[in-house]
């Protein structure tokens, strides 16, 4: 319940916790068998302004694995690392239409876009590639920076995707054999897995949102994680191909880049405006979070935020 002293964002998201926390339907991923066990009834959202004011209500504060929201954050510090005209000569950015761990390459043999699974891979491939043993630290230090604090890996989860995930080794080694990640395919993917693997909470997405509206400063701490040219380019990508195959739908009826992972967040980045978070394990048909798409839906119209509805 709210009450009226309440800033009036506050009680908007309080709003959407009440009426959206009725909505029961959609089911939690359990093709991680380690991710099957999360609570159906956590429901958080977290909003956090360029300014640096972060807003919360719920289960803002309880940990779950980022999954494909790591995506965009790893490309952008490929990007970075490895300079544009490497990762863009490897993978493409065109939207696939296919679900995320679909295993098809386009025309060239390369991975349509960093957002689906093959894509995500060769991100990592390439940072792999390029710093052997330490990329994976390299991929985690670069997370906390976004949230501006100290991230770990659910070992759990982690062990569990890896037993599970020979789907993913399956296109691991198709980028192999087409040239696009050159070092060893196991190694690549226990990095993968990790990045997968990281814990945050709704309020460390909406801080990693808000950076991406920021053109890369973190609004909390202040610091330039990555540069301008990275971070326009990923929310590029998140627009065309951040929500599955529901991406085209998205963009069209609520215009925010956004990033869904099959743990159940949904992030939502609207530059220089802000950056949402949510947190609710059931899923719909294209694995994105029942509740985060309704939370989503009641901000872009509440406040009319759609990216092409500007002044
Ligand atoms: N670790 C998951 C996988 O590769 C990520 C999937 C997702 O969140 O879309 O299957």
């Amino acid at each position: 319940a709210w009450t009226r002293s309440k800033p009036p964002l506050l009680r908007f998201l309080d709003n959407c916790l009440n009426e959206f926390s009725a909505e029961t339907s959609g089911s939690v991923a359990d093709y991680i068998p380690e991710l099957s066990k999360a609570d159906p009834a956590y429901f958080g959202i977290s909003l956090a302004t360029l300014d640096g004011h972060v807003y919360e209500v719920g289960d803002s504060r309880v940990p779950f694995t980022i999954q494909s929201m790591s995506k965009p954050f790893v490309f952008a510090l490929a990007l970075d690392l490895l300079g544009a005209g490497r990762v863009e000569s490897a993978i493409g950015v065109e939207p696939s239409g296919d679900p995320f761990n679909s295993i098809r390459l386009n025309s060239e043999n390369h991975p349509f876009n960093p957002m689906v699974n093959a894509g995500a891979i060769a991100c990592t491939g390439l940072i792999y590639d390029s710093k052997g043993a330490d990329a994976f630290e390299q991929i985690r230090l670069a997370l906390s920076r976004f949230a501006g604090r100290d991230l770990a890996v659910d070992e759990a989860v982690y062990g569990s995707e890896s037993q599970t995930g020979d789907r993913n080794r399956a296109i691991g080694y198709l980028l192999k054999t087409n040239a696009v990640i050159s070092d060893n395919v196991a190694g690549v993917l226990d990095v993968y897995f990790r990045q997968c693997a990281v814990l945050v909470t709704a309020r460390d997405i909406a801080v990693m949102a808000a950076t991406l509206a920021n053109r890369g400063v973190n609004p909390v701490t202040g610091e330039q994680v990555l540069t301008p040219y990275a971070i326009s380019r990923t929310l590029s990508v998140m627009t065309s191909s951040g929500m599955y195959d529901y991406a085209g739908e998205w963009i069209y009826r609520i215009g925010i880049p956004a990033k869904s992972g099959v743990g159940g967040g949904i992030l939502a980045a609207l530059p220089a405006r802000l950056g949402l978070g949510s947190y609710s394990p059931k899923l719909d048909k294209h694995g994105n979070s029942v509740r985060g798409i309704k939370v989503c839906e009641a901000l872009s119209s509440h406040y009319d935020l759609h990216m092409l509805n500007r002044s």
